[in-house]
């Protein structure tokens, strides 16, 4: 997966097209990720138990990777995701437009 938690992407397609937010979660292998604020649906929670209360429930569902695009930290702009390997041979994330190491 080229995307992780915690970075900031946009939607590319979808209903949420065009609004940003922060990766809270990545789900490897359905190739989706979940994003603060995006695809938020609401469910209606049926009271179970003595403890949780019933009600109308707000969730960010997943959404395929595909339809994010990565926004760079360095040139804020949507980017694809590079890989360089440095000198130690780690391999890194870079930004395809500026190519500056995205952490
Ligand atoms: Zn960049």
């Amino acid at each position: 997966m080229r995307l992780h938690a915690n970075d900031n992407v946009i939607i590319t397609k979808g209903r949420d097209k065009g609004k940003q937010g922060n990766i809270t979660r990545v789900l490897n292998k359905q190739n989706k990720v979940v994003v603060e604020g995006i695809n938020i649906v609401t469910k209606h929670q049926k009271p179970t138990g003595a403890f949780q209360q019933g009600g109308l429930i707000q969730k960010e569902m997943p959404i395929p990777a595909a339809n994010v695009s990565l926004v760079c930290v360095h040139c804020s702009k949507p980017t694809r995701v590079a890989y360089r390997y440095l000198g130690d041979n780690t391999k890194a994330r870079v930004c395809a437009k500026c190519e500056e190491v995205i952490e």
